[in-house]
């Protein structure tokens, strides 16, 4: 099937109750990997590329690689979105290069500039049918460019946010942050923020900064060479916790940084005389498919791939009513 926008799958994600992981990619066995886990436990899949990815892989590697990915697998739904656009441009070029969703952060700015640079991209976006997810409220940690200190989203901000910017879904700051160091010990998050911001908007929610960071994936960095030191994520019952109450879609990065980290390193490790980068990648690959399965399982959208009617943004131009 054809990439599918973000608007259907997280209809489809509300319907069935589940939460869809979205992956950041920049290379092929990222990709392969991914999409093995989505071919293997059926489950819809958002791949995400953010500037740094953009500029990374020329665009036009990115734009192929998903390509042949969503040849590859013809039966399972991928959206392909921009993550953290920063700009009209950015978005743009996203929807030049055959994106579905694109999300516009102009979360830093302030409440009426946010609303003013968000309500532009959706009257863009939408005229060729292209999801947006916009963002209210600021996470820690750093991600790309995006630095900044926590402001946790509000609930009566977002129902005047949702209302006046049109988008599709919402991304929230409840206590998560960016990176492999999102808290100093127990993860503090704002839980309940969630249904009360779900309860006014009414559409779909996305969490950012949502890895959970495992302890033995960054044990494996460490046993190996690698040193990362008092790292905690957001724990999958949170997630969980979230997605019982109005979130569909959940940035996964870190964890699967971690993951391929851990395996280049103990395979280089056990034997230094390897010098063939397929020795390394391919167990790179195998183990983004091994967290990236788990994730889908967690998430609940393990099994759901066969849900899906294909939309096409022809079909999104309609509900939007674009003429
Ligand atoms: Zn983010």
């Amino acid at each position: 099937m054809p990439l599918i926008p973000l608007y259907q799958c997280l209809k489809e994600a509300e319907k069935g109750g589940y939460g869809v992981g979205a992956f950041n990619v920049n290379n092929m066995e990222q990709i392969q990997g991914i999409m093995k886990a989505a071919r293997e436990l059926n489950s819809p899949v958002i791949l995400q590329a953010s500037r740094g990815a953009l500029k990374y892989t020329d665009m036009v590697y990115l734009k192929y690689l998903v390509q042949a990915a969503v040849e590859q697998n013809p039966d399972i739904p991928v959206v392909l979105h921009l993550d953290h656009g920063d700009s009209l441009e950015t978005v743009k070029k996203a929807i030049e290069l055959g994106f579905t969703s694109v999300m516009i952060d102009a979360s830093h700015h302030d409440f009426e500039t946010n609303v003013r640079i968000s309500r532009e991209v959706v009257e863009y976006a939408h005229q060729f049918g292209v999801s947006v997810e916009a963002e209210l409220g600021t996470l820690g940690g750093i991600e790309e460019d995006v630095a900044g200190e926590v402001q946790l989203t509000d609930p009566d901000q977002a129902e005047e946010f949702v209302e006046r910017v049109g988008c599709d879904a919402l991304a929230v700051a409840i206590g998560t942050s960016h990176g492999a160091y999102k808290f100093r010990g127990e993860p503090k998050l704002a839980l309940d923020l969630i249904s009360e911001i779900y309860s006014r908007v009414k559409i779909p929610l996305v969490m950012h900064g949502s890895s959970s960071v495992p302890k033995e994936l960054v044990e494996t960095i460490n046993t190996y060479g690698g040193s990362i030191q008092d790292s905690y994520g957001v724990p999958i019952e949170s997630i969980q916790h979230g997605i019982k109450n109005g979130v569909r879609k959940i940035n996964v990065d870190t964890d699967l940084r971690l993951a391929m980290t851990g395996a280049v390193r103990k395979t280089l490790f056990e034997d230094p005389s390897k010098f063939d980068p397929r020795d390394y990648l391919g167990p790179a690959r195998e183990a983004v498919y091994q967290v990236v399965a788990q994730r889908m399982k967690d998430f609940g959208s393990a099994g759901h791939g066969g849900d899906y009617e294909p939309m096409t943004l022809e079909d999104m131009k309609e509900i939007y009513g674009v003429k």
